[in-house]
């Protein structure tokens, strides 16, 4: 079976949500991906910050091949053993005292905002997050999510969520109401573009927050994992949340969500409170515990800030040669975006297409910058070979 006859068989029977480009992926190993064709993909998209370790990373493999054989589904009206050793691992290695399990980003956020409003109290209900955020596709998260391309067509959305301007903290303090229970916010925009907030401005809402009440929630599904070079992104910003939620990288790839709280926001959920079927069931949770093996290995995470640091580099000298189409380089560890320039930003997803047609798989975040997420475990040989073909398509597009 080729690609166009993948493409043909899709196009007849999934429903249209996604742009897809005309590869079928069949096959992964590590930084590469391999089509229908038989045609060779340097990866760095990694499924938009999942495969953290690469594809089909040989220790997350046992793990799941061990677990499958021994139990893969049991209700949470038990007690699931690699569900207690994960939590015990993300507890020991973040702020948080306790853990909810669910299966996705959107879902990890719908659970942190039921758990703020509950912690809030009677009247407390709204939220606020910020312009450009992105926080899932479920009703709740859509309305949190501030960017109104996402909220086309799905009115009436649930209520009580506000969009403070990026960066802005007098203008979200202005805001706050006595309806309000909480901030939302990534500490670093994927979806928008990869735009980090300002280490001042994350301490500045931290205090912000103490001050009135309420709680501050990171939003880590994209940036944590090891993606920026610490476990949890907000490690380097010397910020610490309330609640934080996980996904993506947390399975490399096994679908698990992650809310994380302290003790005594935890408390407000009580038996009954919430619950998944799926929420932290002994599979993902074996992937889990092999993804975070590795990332908390001596030394990994600092090859990753390294590895960050090489890109960024390598990018900052293609911003330099090539101004007319790169507006600036911007990101945390092995998250970087080349932010192109507004004239060349109707170019964004032809460049996407001519680096697939080079063997470089990227993407367009926030119809702002090409958005590079290389599995941690890439290689500076792979980053430069990255960097030579973004090279190529820029120069092209110079010409
Ligand atoms: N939050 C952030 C910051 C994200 O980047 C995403 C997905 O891109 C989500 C939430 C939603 O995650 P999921 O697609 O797993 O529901």
């Amino acid at each position: 079976m080729s690609n166009s006859e993948w493409v043909a068989r899709g196009e007849a029977v999934l429903m249209q949500t996604y742009g897809r480009l005309p590869v079928a992926m069949v096959r992964g190993e590590g930084c590469r991906l391999f089509d229908a064709d038989g045609r060779e993909y340097l990866d760095f998209l990694a499924g938009i910050a999942v495969c953290n370790l690469g594809h089909c990373h040989p220790a997350v493999t046992a793990a799941v091949r061990e677990q499958v054989q021994r139990l893969v589904h049991v209700s949470n009206l038990y007690q699931i053993p690699p569900q207690i050793e994960l939590a015990e691992i993300l507890t020991a290695n973040s702020f948080a005292d306790r853990v909810f399990f669910c299966n996705s980003g959107a879902e990890a956020n719908e659970a942190a905002i039921k758990l703020a409003r509950k912690a809030g109290g009677e009247g407390k209900y709204e939220i606020i997050s910020l312009t450009g955020s992105f926080h899932g596709r479920t009703l709740a998260t859509v309305a949190a999510t501030g960017q109104p391309k996402f909220h086309q067509g799905f009115e009436p959305l649930p209520a009580g969520f506000l969009h403070a301007p990026f960066g802005d903290l007098e203008a979200l303090a202005k805001m706050i109401g006595p309806a309000t229970c909480a901030v939302l916010c990534e500490p670093l925009q994927g979806e928008g573009g990869v735009r980090p907030l300002a280490p001042a401005y994350l301490q500045g809402l931290r205090r912000l927050c103490d001050e009135r009440g309420l709680l501050l929630i990171f939003d880590e599904v994209q940036v944590g994992m090891g993606r920026t070079g610490t476990l949890l992104a907000h490690e380097q910003l010397g910020v610490r949340p309330d609640l934080a939620t996980l996904a993506k990288g947390l399975g490399n790839g096994l679908p698990i969500g992650a809310l994380l709280a302290t003790e005594q926001v935890a408390a407000a959920f009580t038996p009954g409170s919430h619950a998944a079927t799926f929420g932290g069931n002994p599979l993902v949770c074996a992937a889990a515990k092999a993804v975070l093996a590795e990332l908390l290995a001596p030394g990994f995470l600092d090859e990753v800030r390294a590895k960050g640091q090489y890109l960024a580099a390598g990018l900052a000298r293609l911003a330099q040669k090539y101004p007319a189409l790169v507006q600036e380089v911007r990101g945390m560890g092995l998250i970087q975006g080349l932010v192109l320039s507004e004239a060349a930003r109707e170019q964004g997803p032809a460049l996407v297409q001519q680096l697939l047609e080079r063997g470089l798989l990227l993407n367009f975040a926030g119809n702002t910058a090409l958005r590079f997420l290389p599995p941690l475990v890439v290689s500076q040989a792979e980053i430069d070979r990255a960097l030579e073909l973004v090279a190529a398509v820029l120069a092209q597009a110079n010409a």
